[in-house]
């Protein structure tokens, strides 16, 4: 490891590898949108000294967002075919000297642990565990592509100076995956990488604000061999041929180029959010092989990518994106249930049971907690409002207000539960039938 810090490639696998904001170009905590005020506000997440800068824990309503947001992507990814697999978030530092990461990005890593004889390191990226589980069974060309998945931790040395919020920590949570396929694949996986990040984008209500082709820099840690960068870069334009990109120097992973989906804040300061790469150094270090048609050896590609990149990133944009109103299947609260008055408030309790029942996440918002008006005020991001009143309570009728201001007409509250549960099943941003 060296002294240097000046331009140092990305190390990590897709999604974690974006710095986002760099300390020169801060925004004041008091705009609107920063997801750290509304973190704090809505008891998304918040951090403790004690636990340590860059280290943010969830409360219990942002620990709800983050599950759902984890179990969305391992559904979209169990629909397209990948397996999942849990790997440790330590490993031996022979792993990393294999990988390159010892080399070309130990400035990034935390320092070792002695254990007796051993050095054990906090990972920096997934992919060498990866390698490793792929190294360990013989595979079949047939198995080709082999999506191998995981939601993972992984661990930067940040600088306390740069921390803050979501966006900068030092134990990352990565939607990873690699695909182990053939050369003749690569390309076809990668594009259907981006077509996943493009759906999940649609579902999340967040924009690509541009892709990028992250190439590598005159400075900086990068492997050497040109044949490889340009092997790899030539695929990565093919999988973005018919895409508007900017290419980027500087900004590649040092084992390789990239593809980086960019998204913008609210005052249009860009990150990468999802990445997509195309690796040929990976596979010749951990010499990784499959048996081919003819019963020979052959190396296979990884393909690095990552739909939502890391889980903590990807919350503190849905929150500035939204405002913290929240597509209806990720509201930390779906449905509130307002009585009028304390008449009223066994039936709303009802309700909620009913709505649990259907695996919807309601609250009860009773006279105990305020006016009605402050009530109706403080229910004002959750997507669905119940209020009952007199007229409510004596039928089997009930009516919501959206969260956007429409009311769609009283209908029995079993009818209305199905509706809603349709709209969260959907996991779109629509809050009701049609819009
Ligand atoms: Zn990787």
């Amino acid at each position: 490891m060296t002294a240097d810090r000046s331009p140092k490639p990305r190390g990590e696998c897709p999604g974690a590898s974006s710095r986002g904001a760099r300390p020169g170009d801060r925004r004041e905590e008091t705009t609107v949108h920063d997801h750290r005020r509304l973190g704090r506000e809505l008891g998304l997440f918040d951090t403790d000294p004690l636990m340590g800068a860059g280290l943010p824990y969830w409360l219990p309503d942002g620990a709800v967002v983050r599950h759902t947001l984890e179990e969305y992507v391992r559904d979209a990814e169990r629909a397209a075919g990948y397996r999942h697999v849990y790997s440790p978030v330590l490993g031996k530092r022979e792993l990393y000297e294999l990988s390159g990461h010892w080399d070309h990005y130990g400035d990034d890593m935390f320092p070792p642990m002695e254990l007796g004889a051993e050095q054990v390191l906090l990972r920096p990226s997934l992919c060498p565990h990866h390698a490793l589980i792929y190294r360990s069974r013989s595979h079949s060309y047939r198995e080709l592509p082999y999506g191998m998945a995981e939601l993972g931790g992984m661990y930067r040395a940040e600088l306390s100076g740069v921390l803050g919020g979501l966006t900068r920590v030092r134990a990352i949570q990565l939607n990873d995956a690699h695909i182990f396929c053939t050369l003749d694949q690569a390309v076809d996986e990668a594009r259907a990488a981006l077509g996943l990040i493009a759906r999940a984008y649609d579902d999340l209500g967040i924009r690509a604000a541009r892709y990028r082709l992250s190439l590598p820099g005159r400075a900086g840690k990068y492997v050497a061999d040109p044949g490889l960068w340009e092997r790899a870069t030539a695929l990565l334009q093919e999988v973005l041929r018919g895409v508007e990109y900017d290419a980027a120097e500087g900004e590649a992973a040092f084992y390789g180029p990239k593809i980086d989906v960019q998204i913008a804040d609210a005052a249009g300061r860009e990150s990468t959010l999802s990445t997509v790469q195309i690796d040929l150094h990976q596979p010749e270090r951990f010499d990784l092989h499959y048996v081919g048609p003819d019963g020979g050896r052959h190396r296979p590609v990884m393909v690095h990518r990552s739909v939502i990149g890391s889980v903590e990133r990807a919350v503190a944009h849905l929150v500035e994106r939204h405002g913290g109103a929240f597509p209806a299947w990720l509201a930390p609260v779906q449905l509130a249930v307002l009585p009028v008055a304390d008449a009223q408030v066994e039936r709303a309790h009802d309700v909620v049971r009913r709505a649990r029942a259907r695996g919807l996440r309601a609250e009860v918002a009773g006279p105990g907690d305020g006016t009605l008006g402050a009530r109706v005020r403080a229910a004002r991001l959750v997507p669905y409002q119940a209020v009952i009143g007199e007229r409510e309570a004596g039928t089997d009728l009930l009516a919501v207000r959206l969260r956007d201001g429409r009311r769609p007409g009283a209908v029995p509250v079993a009818e209305l539960l199905r509706r809603i549960g349709e709209r969260v099943a959907a996991r779109g941003t629509a809050l009701w039938e049609g819009a």
